[in-house]
């Protein structure tokens, strides 16, 4: 599983649409600060995103 940065706090993971001609689905973790930047998430090439839930969360 790939990561934005490994010092960060992944939030979500983004399920990428398989590259033409390949079955293989990239999944990366990403942090909110990332997601919100869209660095990770233009509606064309994305699946799918799920939410993970913090086991820090108050
Ligand atoms: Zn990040």
């Amino acid at each position: 599983m790939n990561r934005c940065e490994d010092r960060h706090e992944p939030k979500y993971k983004i399920t990428y649409k398989p590259a033409k001609g390949q079955n293989y689905c990239p999944e990366w973790l990403v942090c909110e600060h990332c997601y919100d930047k869209r660095h990770f998430g233009s509606d064309d090439i994305t699946q799918s995103v799920e939410t993970l839930f913090s086991k820090n969360t108050a």
